[in-house]
């Protein structure tokens, strides 16, 4: 324990000693106001929690402890504790869309749960209750502010919802967005589950931590290109793209390139070819697909082959 804190509490004790002596005969005001020194200093405690804290703003410290435990769930009396103000989600909610934290909340956690874009085997979306608070990325955005203008141009248009977080995700290609942005555009409770049919029924490449991309963090989607996939290859059920490419190891199978060789100047990513061609009869059934980057799924395409 600091030397303030150690303080803190020994005032802390005095405080409630003297809210004592007030005594149950004492008329509630004055019990009331008896306590509110306790009640100050118990908030000092908190913020006394970290280095340089009760020098720091509320912001700043909530910084500074989601920083401190990045992909943890953090309940929201730790944060108000760790904050030491009660206007604590106000300052949240300004981290993640002024300052570019990536932060997202229970409820649209558990909405991208809802069709299997969190991942249950990470134990957390059933764990994070609907006020609780993750940063999934420790990484801060720093083109936060211009994204946080798109956003709104975008939400404000007279699209349908599933239009506008398409919009949103390409003028975001091949940078990760949160579900907390992508709901807030959309105006939706279903926006999850608008995400994967953009997936799985158009063919937009949009990668999660648990489709197509394991070493993203989780609460995070990229659209890889901004291009559909062919009319043929699109239709792929979640879970049979999922098991199609843990089979293949999330490896191209003709050149071998995985997401650990990402690079900017030759941004692949995987995508899944019907080895026979689904018009010619071929199944969307996992015996029939295999894993391929983008570069290989073209040539192969350009030579005439089938699928
Ligand atoms: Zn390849
Ligand atoms: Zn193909």
């Amino acid at each position: 324990m600091s030397p303030e804190t150690g303080q803190i509490v020994e005032k802390v004790r005095e405080l409630l000693n003297a809210f004592e002596r007030t005594g149950p005969s004492s008329d509630v005001r004055t019990r009331v106001l008896a306590l509110v020194p306790a009640f100050d200093s118990v908030r000092d405690l908190g913020k006394s929690l970290l280095p340089d804290g009760l020098t720091m703003s509320a912001r700043d410290r909530l910084l500074a402890y989601f920083r401190m435990y990045p992909q943890q769930v953090l309940r929201e009396k730790e944060l108000a504790i760790v904050a030491g103000i009660s206007e604590w989600a106000r300052r949240v909610r300004e981290l993640r869309v002024q300052y570019g934290w990536k932060i997202v909340t229970g409820v649209t956690a558990n909405q991208m749960a809802d069709v299997g874009d969190f991942s249950p085997l990470d134990g957390l979306a059933g764990e994070l209750g609907s006020n609780d608070y993750m940063l999934v990325d420790p990484a801060q955005d720093r083109d936060s502010a211009y994204r946080w203008n798109i956003a709104n141009q975008i939400r404000r248009g007279p699209e349908g919802g599933q239009s506008k977080i398409l919009k949103y995700l390409r003028a975001n290609v091949g940078s990760a967005v949160t579900g907390e942005e992508l709901s807030y555009v959309a105006q939706s409770s279903e926006w999850a589950r608008r995400v994967r049919e953009l997936r799985t029924e158009e063919g937009w490449p949009i990668s999660t931590k648990m489709s197509g991309n394991p070493s993203l963090p989780v609460g995070v989607y990229v659209l890889e290109v901004d291009r559909q996939a062919p009319a043929h290859d699109r239709h792929i059920s979640d879970a049979v793209r999922r098991h199609a490419m843990q089979r293949d190891g999330y490896a191209c199978r003709n050149c071998g390139w995985s997401h650990g060789l990402w690079n900017s100047s030759d941004p692949r990513f995987l995508e899944l070819h019907h080895k026979k061609h689904h018009a010619d009869g071929g199944s969307n059934e996992l015996e029939n697909l295999v894993t391929l980057c983008n570069v290989c799924h073209d040539q192969l395409h350009k030579r005439g082959e089938n699928g």
